[in-house]
């Protein structure tokens, strides 16, 4: 490889780690996206035109289309404050999702704080229209998926200024194969294990190393691994999947996982060499979708009043 094309990789590298990482700071003064020059352009991608919606669409709730493939009609906000979570990055305007997403995790913050889990840092949920995103996600586009940082809610209210600039707590040790056995806690395990047991939970992402842990501290009481998934970065943060509605026959599900616990040689793939340290390859950036390319009535969620 000569000295240039190596030198794009890494920027390439270090764009794509500044766009999917969770640990992206937010800012105190968001300033409003440029208005497009052609809105109508069909080749225009569909993030910039959710990714300027401020309000949801003001339609009955419903989620339509796949978790990275659709849109959110009738969102709502989670409030910033809870007894038990705090919502952080507000400059990303991300805290919006189905009721059900909503009224989970006001349960879910509750839970979790009766298992030694102080409270729930909160990071993306949806866009107010669901939809595609401009940085970060890949699916959060139907109002049912959200992140939780893997760290706990301090005993206070945290500033503005903190929710925008603190970051989460990194638990996956340096070599990427266990978690950091100097911050992981058993609270860990209690948190998400009692994440994975909601019904309502589809499936939880999480590190493959996060994943091991879990494998070797469940003891008897196994069921619920089958739920935790694991999946490359979400070091610092899980992701909350929740089932389709039941009554909402555009919402796209997901097929469930297969049942067995993932453990053990399950998960020697994610520990390869390859895998963990992937050589220095650009990356094929996808094409982002466009409006054709989503349901056809995300048009409709779009246009809404
Ligand atoms: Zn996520």
């Amino acid at each position: 490889m000569n000295r240039i094309t190596s030198l794009l990789t890494i920027v390439c590298q270090i764009a794509t780690l500044t766009v999917a990482h969770a640990q992206d700071r937010g800012t105190l003064h968001p300033q409003p996206l440029l208005p497009l020059a052609n809105p109508k352009d069909p080749n225009l991608a569909a993030k910039e035109l959710f990714g300027r919606k401020m309000q949801p669409a003001r339609l009955a709730a419903r989620s339509v289309g796949f978790y990275s493939n659709g849109c959110l009609a009738g969102a709502v906000a989670l409030p910033v404050n809870g007894a038990n979570w705090q919502v952080m990055r507000l400059s990303r305007n991300r805290n919006w999702g189905h009721p059900n997403l909503v009224r989970f995790l006001e349960r879910f913050a509750q839970k979790a704080h009766k298992v030694g889990w102080n409270g729930l840092l909160v990071g993306d949920m949806s866009q107010p229209r669901g939809g595609p995103m401009y940085t970060g996600h890949a699916s959060h586009q139907v109002g049912l998926d959200a992140d939780i940082w893997l760290t706990p809610m301090p005993n206070r209210e945290l500033t503005r200024k903190e929710r925008e600039e603190m970051s989460a707590t990194m638990v996956v040790a340096e070599a990427r194969r266990d978690v950091d056995p100097k911050v992981w806690k058993p609270s860990y395990t209690a948190l998400l294990k009692t994440a994975a047991s909601q019904p309502e939970v589809q499936r939880i992402f999480v590190n493959p190393a996060i994943k091991k842990e879990l494998c070797r501290e469940a003891g008897s009481d196994r069921g619920w691994l089958t739920k935790m998934r694991p999946m490359w970065g979400h070091d610092h943060h899980f992701h909350i999947r929740l089932h389709c509605p039941t009554d909402e026959p555009e919402c796209r599900p997901q097929e469930s996982p297969d049942g067995g616990e993932g453990c053990g040689t399950d998960l020697d793939w994610w520990f390869r060499e390859a895998i963990i340290h992937p050589p220095p390859e650009p990356p094929k950036p996808r094409p982002p979708l466009r409006m054709a390319d989503l349901p056809l009535a995300c048009g409709q969620v779009l246009a809404a009043p």
